[in-house]
């Protein structure tokens, strides 16, 4: 009998260029999670694809989503908007799926405020040195966008506090490893198996 059926709610930040991208893919090979696609009004970058990456929105349109109450979150990042969409979300998580979300740190406070129980996880490279080196050698952004995301990053600190978990991202493989590690344990919780816990003592 499957007495912990339902899904734990991950959330992951981690500044831009901390690698978090590259940290899901492999942990989504695992299809007993499911990420979740935002929306978000920022532009396509090169090979990104409508609704593996993003949903790509005009503002128009995303607006509309947080009025007809689309969304889980939503927050503005380095002047566009980014949001999660709710129902693919509550379906998952209803199937027992864990669910990624990889969000900023607003989007992120705020699905906390919603599930309590969903888990913080930040990603942070060693050092802010290494974060404007990654961001340089991945090529995607020109230096006033670098310049603009790493000011981003010194603000986000601000916010660190409010996570349950840091992992510096360093070696791949070892962050991977810790990060399914947080995800057991939070399975493990008595709070998440009180079905079990119920059928042990025979009530
Ligand atoms: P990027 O433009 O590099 O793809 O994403 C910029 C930031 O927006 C990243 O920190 C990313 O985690 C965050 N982000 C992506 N999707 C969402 C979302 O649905 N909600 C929020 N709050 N942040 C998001």
């Amino acid at each position: 009998m499957n007495h912990n059926n339902k899904g734990v709610l991950i959330v992951i930040s981690g500044f831009s260029g901390s690698g978090k991208g590259t940290v899901i893919k492999e942990l989504i090979k695992n299809p007993h999670y499911a990420l979740s696609v935002s929306a978000t009004t920022r532009q396509p970058r090169i090979g990104e694809v409508e609704g593996v990456h993003y949903f790509f929105k005009n503002k128009d349109e995303f607006l509309s989503m947080i009025k007809n109450n689309e969304l889980l979150e939503w927050a503005e990042f380095c002047n566009n908007y980014y949001g999660t969409p709710k129902q693919y979300v509550e379906k998952q998580l209803a199937k027992g799926k864990d669910v990624i979300l990889e969000i900023e740190v607003q989007g992120a406070l705020q699905v906390k405020q919603l599930f309590p129980e969903c888990i913080l996880i930040f990603l942070t490279p060693p050092n802010l040195k290494i974060l404007k080196q990654r961001l340089e050698k991945r090529g995607t952004e020109d230096i006033f966008i670098i310049e603009k995301r790493l000011q981003r990053a010194k603000e986000e600190l601000d916010y660190i506090h409010g996570y349950d978990y840091i992992v510096i991202n360093d070696v791949l493989t070892e962050t991977i490893l810790k990060v399914q590690n947080i995800v057991q344990a939070e399975h493990c919780k008595t709070i998440r198996n009180q079905s079990l816990i119920r059928d042990l003592k025979g009530e």
